[in-house]
């Protein structure tokens, strides 16, 4: 008989703790789970899942207007946005009792209240009940940042973007990272006029900047606005309920919505962490290589921990935890060369170092890069150019990094990312027979 009331108690059912628990449960561990909000977390209830489904409904706009060049007789259409949230919603809900059942399945009691940290080994939960585990795990996620200033209560956050009641005709979004821009190109598409606001004149931070740059470019010419070097001053609310956003170096901005993508803070407020001498760094978890916080029970995985916040990271993490912990086959997550990607409008895929930092790391470097129309927008008549960018090894020829924005970047990019992460040469790309046509061929005819 185990002292404890569980092996592992996992707070957060969102993707690094749902994975860690269903794996626990299945390697024969006694897990519970707590979830305050919904199972299934950020990703799948207000995060990559409803946000890509917008996408899709975003990108018709484009489609319908293009198909009249390919001869389709398209008669105009009106964009219904209750019509999508509500079949968006739906299908998270669906999700919901997706991951509920996977928990079940494998035998994880899943509790819906908060949690808490009352001990090294013992939780409280918001219903009055305490429990033990012999190991807990922080798998609590991140929230958004929403920056204190007069009127700012009246902004909304990507918590709660996917309920909108009605589609804001005008939207100013804060921010400059990749929520900001994929929501930029989201209203965009559906007829809002939107404003992107920035503290500084960069966008996407972390992607390579001519990459950047041409999304900015494109941005700009579909109609989005950006105003650079703005700080907020205030939001005030109007008899009509607008919303006039005074901010400095420009012009007030009247608008029906505000929207924070201004970053996410993790999940450690209130937890009880600091108390059982859980060390943070900056509000994030500290964790070693195996997820191991300063507490020898305590374990964190996922955006709690600050490391690379994206779901296939938290996933991992899970995976391994509950690998070394509870399945005999200990392992660390690698973190070289994971890929990312902005679903802007084009989107934006990459992998490896930008041009900038390989320049810095590796002083000896070859750029390829091709700067070229998509077929599919050379007939529809659409003047926007992808670009892709291949970094490589000066000496060795092995390419260290691949940037792309065009048409269905991302999901060329997996698959390149595959040759990236092994090691392979400029040379294995070329001997690589193109595959026709295509936009991917590209990647093995640079010169
Ligand atoms: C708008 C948006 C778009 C995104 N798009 C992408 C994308 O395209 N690709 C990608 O890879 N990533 C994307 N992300 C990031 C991704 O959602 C996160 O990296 C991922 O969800 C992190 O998983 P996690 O398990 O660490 O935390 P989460 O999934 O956030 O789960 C944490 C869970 O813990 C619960 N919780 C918190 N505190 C407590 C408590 N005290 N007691 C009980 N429960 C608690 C929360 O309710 C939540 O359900 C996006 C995020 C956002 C916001």
């Amino acid at each position: 008989m185990s002292d404890y009331d569980f092996d592992l108690f996992v707070i957060g059912a969102g993707s690094g703790g749902t994975r860690a628990a269903r794996m626990s449960a299945a390697y024969g561990a006694k897990v519970a789970v707590a979830e305050e909000y919904r199972v299934g977390g950020t990703c799948v209830i207000r995060g990559c899942v409803p946000k890509k489904l917008l996408i899709f409904g975003a990108h018709f706009a484009e489609d319908l207007k293009d198909a009249r060049r390919f001869g389709w007789d398209v008669p105009d259409c009106r964009f219904d946005w209750p019509t999508l949230r509500d079949n968006v919603l739906a299908d998270v809900d669906r999700l919901n009792g997706l991951y509920t059942q996977g928990l079940e399945n494998n035998g994880v009691e899943i509790i819906l209240d908060r949690a808490t940290v009352t001990g090294p080994n013992e939780v409280m939960l918001g219903s009055g009940r305490k429990v033990t585990a012999r190991t807990i795990l922080i798998a609590t996620g991140a929230h958004p940042h929403v920056p204190s200033f007069p009127g700012s209560e009246f902004g909304i956050t990507s918590n709660e973007v996917f309920h909108l009641e009605t589609l804001p005709k005008r939207v100013l979004i804060a921010g400059g990272g990749y929520i900001a821009n994929e929501f930029a190109g989201i209203f965009n598409e559906f007829g809002s006029k939107v404003t992107l606001v920035n503290r500084t004149d960069v966008i996407l931070r972390g992607y390579d900047a001519q990459v950047r740059d041409r999304l900015l470019q494109i941005s700009m010419t579909k109609g989005i606005e950006f105003r650079f070097f703005a700080e907020f001053e205030k939001i005030e609310k109007q008899a009509d309920g607008s919303l006039l956003v005074s901010m400095s170096g420009h012009d007030p901005i009247e608008v029906d919505c505000v929207l924070f993508a201004t970053g996410r803070v993790p999940n450690t407020k209130g937890l009880g962490l600091e108390a059982v001498g859980v060390e943070l760094d900056k509000g994030a978890v500290k964790v070693d290589a195996d997820n191991r916080s300063s507490v020898d029970s305590i374990y964190a995985v996922g955006d709690v921990t600050n490391r690379v916040q994206l779901t296939p990271v938290a996933i991992r993490e899970g995976q391994a935890f509950a690998d070394t912990l509870f399945g005999g086959k200990p392992h660390q997550v690698d973190y070289h060369c994971v890929p990312s990607a902005v679903f802007s409008h084009p989107p934006i895929a990459a992998v490896g170092m930008t041009e900038g930092e390989a320049r810095n790391k590796l002083g000896s470097v070859k750029v390829y890069t091709s700067d070229f129309r998509a077929m599919k927008n050379v007939l529809a008549g659409r003047h926007e150019r992808a670009l892709y960018k291949m970094i490589c090894d000066g000496v060795t020829g092995r390419v260290v990094g691949l940037h792309m924005i065009g048409p269905d970047a991302p999901e060329i990019l997996q698959a390149a990312a595959v040759a990236v992460k092994a090691g392979l040469t400029k040379d294995a790309f070329d001997a690589t027979v193109a595959l026709h046509p295509t936009m991917a061929e590209e990647l093995v005819l640079l010169k």
